[in-house]
C-alpha cells in the first residue's frame, strides 16, 4: 500500500485542450501525491506548475508561450525555487523549442512519460538543468499510472485508449499522443468501479479514437467496446454511460446495435465527420465518405429514433472549393445536429496538409461564419425542441441560484431545477419548461423517480 505523506509542497495544473487532458492533469497530480504535493488553485507561492498544453491547433499552441511568460515572473519572485513543467501534446512536439524560448522551463514531459514525473524532477533537482523525456517507451503508460484518487463527481471521465493510427492530413495526435493503445478491461471496470464508489453514476469513456478500443480481456481474449460497455452497464450504481470521440471508420454494426440494446448507454454521440465533401474527405485521409457518415447516422436513428449528434468540422483545410463547402452545408442541413464544433484548418508542423497551398483566411472566415450561423440555428432549434417535453434528468449539484439543483439531460444538456432536496446523484424526470442558449429550465415531477 501507498503511505502518502502529510502535503507539503503546493502543485498548481494548468489544464489545456480537451478532456484527455483534464484526466492526465489529474493522474499527475496523483503521480505527485506520494512526494507530498496537494494541489493549489492558484500558481502563486506554488513549489511547481504543471502546464499541460494543447497542439491541436496554432492559437491552442501559442497559448503556451504567453502563459509562461507570466509564470517565469513568479519564478522569479521565488528566487527561482518553483519548477515549471510543461507537459502534453505541446511538449511532445516543441521538447527543443520550448527549452530554447523558455530557458526557464525546469522539465518537458510528453504524455508518455507521466509515471515519470518524480524520477525526472529529482534528476532536475540533482542537475540543476531542464530535463526532457519526450520518448515513447515500449511500456504502456496505462500499467504504470496509479489509480484515480481524487473523486470527480456525479460524472466521472475514464480514459480507455490513447494514440492513433488514422494520420489524417491536418492532424498532430499521431504524431504527439503515438500510436493507438487500449487499457485492459480489468482496468478500466475495477477503475469505473472506484468512481461509482466515490459517488459517480455517469461514466464517460474517453479516448482519441474511442470507438476503435480493443482492450486485454480478463478471460485472455480482447473485447471490442460494446462488450465493454455491457460490462460497465452491469456495475450497481452506473446510470449512464457515454464514450468519446468516435471515428466514422470504426462505428461497427454491433456497436450501433448497443445503443439499441444496452440502456445505460445515452442516446447521444459525438462524430466527427470534418467535412462533407468525398474530394476534401479524401484530401484529408479521413477513410470514410459523406454518404458513409449518412448511412451511420441512419442506422443509429434506425436503432434509437430519439438519437442526436454532434460533431467537428475543419473549414478550409487545402484544396477545399466553394463547392466543396456547399457539400459541408448540405450535410450540415440533412443531418440536423444537436451541437457541432468548428475551426478553420489550422497548418500544423510536420503533417501532410501543412505543406500545401493554403485556402486564404477570408475565405476561411466566410465559410466559417456561414456555416457557424447553420449550427446556432440547429442547437437553438435542438433546445428549443425539449420544451414541454417530459425527459429523466442526472442531478449533479446546487446550482447557481439558491433553490437550484443542476443536472444534466440524455443529451448532456445543462438542466437547472427549483427543489429544496438536494438530489445529487440521483436521476428524476422533469418537464422542460424554457430553452436558454446553453441551458434548460424544468420542473421536477416529483413522484417519478427512475433508477
Ligand atoms: N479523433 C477525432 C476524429 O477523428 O474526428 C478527433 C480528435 S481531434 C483531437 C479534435 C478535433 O480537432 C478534430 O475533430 C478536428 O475537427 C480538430 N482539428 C484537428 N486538427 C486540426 C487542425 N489542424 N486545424 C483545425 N482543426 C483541427
Ligand atoms: Fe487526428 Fe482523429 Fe484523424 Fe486520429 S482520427 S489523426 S485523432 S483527427
Amino acid at each position: 500500500m501507498t503511505v502518502v505523506p502529510e502535503p507539503t509542497r503546493k502543485l498548481h495544473v494548468v489544464t489545456h485542450g480537451c478532456q484527455m487532458n483534464v484526466y492526465d492533469s489529474a493522474r499527475m497530480a496523483d503521480v505527485l501525491a506520494p512526494l507530498g504535493y496537494a494541489t493549489v488553485d492558484s500558481p502563486e507561492g506554488a513549489d511547481m506548475v504543471i502546464m499541460n498544453t494543447c497542439h491541436i491547433r496554432e492559437r491552442a499552441a501559442d497559448k503556451v508561450f504567453s502563459a509562461l511568460g507570466r509564470l517565469r515572473d513568479l519564478k522569479d519572485a521565488t528566487g527561482g525555487r518553483m519548477m515549471i513543467a510543461v507537459t502534453g501534446c505541446v511538449a511532445q512536439a516543441e521538447g527543443e523549442v520550448i527549452l530554447q524560448r523558455a530557458p526557464y522551463v525546469d522539465l518537458v514531459v510528453g504524455p508518455q512519460a507521466y509515471h515519470r514525473l518524480p524520477e525526472l524532477i529529482a534528476t532536475a533537482h540533482r542537475t540543476r538543468g531542464s530535463v526532457i523525456d519526450t520518448a515513447f517507451p515500449a511500456e504502456q503508460k496505462f500499467d504504470f499510472l496509479p489509480d484515480a484518487a481524487a473523486p470527480q463527481g456525479v460524472i466521472a471521465n475514464l480514459t480507455i485508449q490513447e494514440g492513433c493510427d488514422k494520420f489524417c492530413s491536418f492532424c498532430v495526435v499521431p504524431y504527439t499522443r503515438g500510436a493507438e493503445a487500449s487499457r485492459p478491461a480489468a482496468s478500466i471496470l475495477a477503475e469505473a468501479r472506484r468512481m461509482v464508489g466515490q459517488g459517480a453514476r455517469e461514466i464517460v469513456l474517453l479516448g482519441q479514437n474511442v470507438n476503435a478500443w480493443h482492450g486485454a480481456a480478463p478471460d485472455g481474449g480482447v473485447w471490442a467496446l460494446p462488450r465493454l460497455l455491457r460490462e460497465l452497464a452491469d456495475i450497481p450504481g452506473i446510470a449512464r454511460l457515454r464514450y468519446t470521440t468516435s471515428h466514422p471508420s470504426d462505428m461497427t454494426d454491433e456497436l450501433i446495435a448497443a445503443h439499441r440494446d444496452n440502456p445505460a448507454l445515452m442516446p447521444f454521440l459525438h462524430l466527427p465527420v470534418q467535412s462533407g465533401s468525398d474530394r476534401v474527405l479524401a484530401a484529408m485521409n479521413r477513410k470514410h465518405k459523406a454518404d458513409d457518415f449518412r448511412r451511420i447516422v441512419g442506422k443509429l436513428r434506425d436503432a434509437r429514433p430519439d438519437m442526436a449528434f454532434t460533431s467537428d468540422f475543419i473549414i478550409g483545410h487545402p484544396g477545399e472549393t466553394d463547392a466543396d463547402f456547399a457539400a459541408t452545408m448540405r450535410l450540415v442541413r440533412e443531418t440536423r445536429f444537436a451541437l457541432a464544433y468548428s475551426f478553420n484548418y489550422s497548418p500544423r508542423p510536420g503533417t501532410p496538409a501543412a505543406g500545401l497551398p493554403q485556402v486564404p483566411d477570408e475565405v476561411k472566415n466566410a465559410r466559417l461564419y456561414e456555416l457557424q450561423a447553420e449550427l446556432r440555428r440547429q442547437q437553438d432549434a435542438f433546445n428549443a425542441a425539449t420544451v414541454g417535453l417530459r425527459t429523466p434528468v442526472l442531478f449533479t449539484g446546487i446550482g447557481r441560484h439558491a433553490g437550484q439543483i443542476a443536472g444534466r439531460s440524455l443529451y448532456a444538456q445543462p438542466v437547472v431545477v427549483q427543489s429544496a432536496a438536494p438530489l445529487t446523484g440521483e436521476v428524476h424526470d422533469v418537464t422542460i419548461t424554457d430553452a436558454n442558449p446553453n441551458s434548460l429550465l424544468g420542473t421536477l415531477i416529483k413522484e417519478h423517480i427512475a433508477a
